[in-house]
């Protein structure tokens, strides 16, 4: 039983984040620790209200106020065991899911809802450090192979869940890491990269296998008893006005993982370097929001980011109301650094990095914008100079600009951050002849079986899991994808399966 008076007696509390002027210069998180003692308190404010609408708002269906009335009793042991039970990377999705499980919570209705994903986060690290997070080998061999390929969230718990039931997999993936867009998209500052590399050693000591620099053929995969692809759904929507065309004008997902290989220290350049320049980003989401982030570290003379959609409100939109996932305005870590305002106190380190010394006193690094829309780029000798723009909004006929609101602003780097349409036409899904729908997903059936109308997979199955299937989405559908198809190939594979399944087939079904 929770201590009924919690919520009463604690208010709501999370990590702070490092001074901006520190973490700008570095790469690493941006959170400052946060006691094992402080979060049993925020565990305690969990009522075990009796219908936990927490549990519908996580994709995984995680047990939540089960671990939070353990971890209120300091047994992290146990809550660990409760937490694993539903999901194989707590610490990537206590890092970055966006909590639509908060948005459910009961005491959200009156009060700040529970500090859930702190609470998950901390068991994970505390198991981590205890020594409790062990390959877990399969207890007996079934003989049936598994390609999975594609290895983001969604690739890796599909691997990791078949070859604890006792098939052989290998997880192909054309990189060079194992990840997907955690690795490559998703900044050190938002989740350093060594915890992804710690899993990958669990998952090898377990038996699974991986084909790092491989984009596997139809041949390649010809001889599995299963394939199932993960293969993200990574093609940038494009930005389809003049000056498109010009140099400076990239897709967030070129930038991105350039500068990311800076902060891993592969390299110490990136070929598209924000510093010194003025930089403009089109797009208000998260990705817009990991580019904002890294050209403030990189030294941008300014950052802009404009969103198309209106400002959100400050609390819950009525469009939204509980238990759904909220529209409201959110400051990420990066909108923060943006809001730093220069004291002209700032350590010399920093002035050099940022080149801070031509700027005035209370000057903002970055700047928002919401209802804006892009309607030509300019240039000089084939190089972006400028955005022409005006406000706009959704009217009867769609999208419009307002009249009299039409500005021009520099812009020698230009972010394209509008979200992705497709999943990319790599060789397997040409071999394999798969079926692409109208919004660019990979067909697949309540049971994540897709198409493959190529006469030499006839007799196998290929199931497809993650953003491939679902369209851009996040990290706790992709492990919540990746479980759930590990169930239905280990029926496929044995007539019947012990694992669980996450998502309601009807639930894929009405997405297709
Ligand atoms: C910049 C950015 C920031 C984000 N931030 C967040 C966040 O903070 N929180 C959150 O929840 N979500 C976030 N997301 C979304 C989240 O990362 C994705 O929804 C999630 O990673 C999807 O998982 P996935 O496994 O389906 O695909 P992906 O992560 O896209 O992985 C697919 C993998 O397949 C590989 N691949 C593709 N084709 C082939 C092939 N033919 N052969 C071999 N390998 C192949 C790719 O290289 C890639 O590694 C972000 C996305 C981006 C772009
Ligand atoms: S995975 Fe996301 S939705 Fe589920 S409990 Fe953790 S923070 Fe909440």
């Amino acid at each position: 039983m929770a201590d009924p008076h919690g919520f009463q007696k604690y208010a709501r509390a999370a990590a702070e984040h490092r001074p901006v002027p520190l973490r700008l210069l570095d790469w690493k998180e941006v959170y400052e620790d946060f006691s094992d003692d402080k979060v049993q308190v925020q565990a305690t404010r969990c009522m075990d209200c009796g219908i936990p609408f927490c549990h519908d708002g996580c994709p995984l269906g995680n047990l939540i106020p089960e671990w939070n009335d353990l971890v209120r009793q300091g047994r992290w042991k146990e809550a660990y065991d409760r937490l694993h039970a539903t999901n194989n990377f707590p610490e990537f999705t206590g890092r970055l899911c966006p909590a639509p499980c908060e948005g459910a919570c009961v005491l959200g209705i009156g009060d700040d809802p529970v500090n859930i994903k702190t609470v998950e986060l901390t068991i994970v690290e505390h198991a981590y450090d205890e020594g409790w997070i062990v390959p877990i080998k399969p207890t007996f061999k079934t003989g049936q192979s598994v390609a999975v390929v594609g290895s983001g969230p969604a690739g890796m718990a599909a691997a990791q869940q078949l070859t604890r039931a006792g098939h052989d997999v290998t997880l192909f993936e054309r990189a060079d890491r194992v990840g997907g867009l955690m690795r490559y998209g998703v900044p050190e500052f938002k989740m350093q990269k060594e915890w992804i590399d710690r899993r990958i050693e669990q998952m090898e000591a377990e038996g699974t296998k991986f084909q790092l620099n491989t984009s596997p053929t139809g041949e390649d995969l010809k001889n599995f008893d299963a394939v199932v692809l993960a293969i993200g759904s990574t093609v940038g929507r494009d930005l389809p006005v003049d000056g498109r065309e010009l140099d400076g004008v990239h897709q967030a997902m070129e930038y991105l993982p350039l500068a990311n290989r800076v902060g891993y220290g592969d390299t110490d350049t990136t070929p598209i370097d924000a510093k010194g320049k003025h930089v403009v980003i089109i797009g208000g989401g998260d990705t817009g929001t990991d580019c904002y982030g890294t050209a403030l570290r990189q030294g941008a003379k300014s950052v802009h980011q404009f969103d198309i959609g209106p400002k959100p409100p400050e609390s819950r939109a009525e469009s939204t109301p509980w238990p759904t996932y909220p529209l409201k305005m959110r400051l990420a870590s990066a909108h923060e650094e943006g809001d730093y305002s220069i004291t002209g106190e700032e350590p010399a380190e920093l002035v050099e990095k940022l080149g801070l010394g031509d700027r005035e006193k209370g000057t903002v690094l970055g700047n928002r914008g919401w209802s804006i829309n892009t309607v030509e780029l300019t240039g000089e000798n084939g190089q972006v100079t400028g955005l022409k723009g005006a406000e706009c909004r959704f009217g009867e006929k769609g999208l419009e600009n307002i009249e009299g609101t039409d500005f021009e602003m520099k812009a020698d780097l230009v972010l394209l951050a509008m979200g992705f349409v497709s999943v990319e036409r790599t060789p397997v899904v040409a071999d394999l002849d798969l079926d692409v729908d109208q919004r660019g997903r990979l067909v697949r059936d309540e049971t994540f079986r897709a198409t493959a109308n190529s006469d030499e997979f006839r007799d196998t199955p290929v199931f497809v899991a993650g953003d491939a299937g679902r369209g851009q989405s996040l990290i706790v559908w992709g492990i919540a994808e990746g479980r759930a198809v590990a169930a239905e190939v280990d029926r496929a594979l044995m007539g019947d399966t012990a694992l669980p399944r996450p998502i309601n087939p009807t639930d894929v079904a009405l997405r297709a």
